[in-house]
């Protein structure tokens, strides 16, 4: 989508190295880490938010699970914890209307957040 900054990013437009790729989605590093651990999942198509996830996105659901489990025991932190984060809308802080998990690891997080 023209103007979308993750979607230059998954073009390689924006060049980024990423940590994990497969047909649908694509794994980096977040530029402004709020832990030592502080990865993006990015599917390739441009989902909006969750507001846009429709019915019959089963798969796609499953799939961001799968990739998320699988770059932790690749990266060791499924044994220590990691926490996955959604920002959905202005109240939730989402400043990139290009859907993304964000997945922090490498320290404590408290709780409620912030
Ligand atoms: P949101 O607030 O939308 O949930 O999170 C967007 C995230 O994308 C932020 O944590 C921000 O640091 C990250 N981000 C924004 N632009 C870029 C970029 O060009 N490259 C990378 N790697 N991360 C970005
Ligand atoms: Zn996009």
């Amino acid at each position: 989508m023209d103007g979308c900054i993750f979607c230059k990013i998954i073009s390689g437009e924006i060049k980024t190295d990423f940590i994990f790729e497969d047909k649908k989605f694509v794994v980096f590093k977040d530029i402004n880490p709020q832990a030592k651990v502080h990865l993006l999942l990015v599917p390739k198509e441009h989902i909006g938010s969750i507001n846009d996830i429709g019915a019959k996105d089963e798969k796609f659901l499953a799939g961001v699970f799968a990739v998320i489990k699988q770059v932790a025991e690749k990266l060791g932190f499924d044994k220590t914890g990691y926490r996955t984060v959604i920002n959905t809308g202005k109240d939730a802080g989402q400043e990139v209307l290009h859907i993304h998990f964000h997945i922090l690891s490498g320290r404590k997080f408290s709780w409620p957040p912030g």
